[in-house]
């Protein structure tokens, strides 16, 4: 993994849209339903959208039907960062980008096989690069 990113909240706020800067840097929530890479199936990866970060593939992207796009793994596991999450009554795990500190959403255990996780990601977190076939190695 390259160098960790760090930037003053000013440079996050001058480079990120205001909707990315609230959901990445202020650990926003995208509304349910909303994103716009919720219904993405195209073959790609999904990147960090702070700091370009390749996070998760299209192969396991998944329909979880929770209104977030969802995965059942990340592309490595040291891509992401997971922290105990105690806010609105809930014990919940953040995963955030390991290499920006972005907020990325929350990881739970009621995913599909292989891993029973699901990474549940805001559209505004991420990016996507589309890409020839599966991206598996
Ligand atoms: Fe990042």
């Amino acid at each position: 993994m390259a160098e960790k990113v760090q930037r003053t909240d000013e440079e996050w706020r001058k480079r990120l849209s205001p909707e990315r800067y609230q959901v990445l840097r202020m650990r926003g929530t995208d509304r349910a339903f909303t994103g716009d890479l919720l219904y993405n199936k195209d073959n790609g990866v999904y990147v960090c959208a702070g700091c370009g970060a390749e996070l998760f593939r299209s192969d396991d992207k998944y329909d979880s039907g929770s209104g977030w796009p969802s995965f059942f793994a990340p592309i490595d596991e040291e891509r992401i960062e997971e922290r105990r999450d105690l806010s609105h009554l809930m014990m919940r795990t953040e995963i955030v980008c390991a290499r920006c500190g972005g907020h990325l959403g929350h990881v739970f255990e009621d995913g599909p096989e292989p891993t029973g996780r699901r990474y549940c990601v805001n559209s505004s977190s991420l990016g996507f690069e589309r890409r020839e076939g599966s991206q598996r190695d």
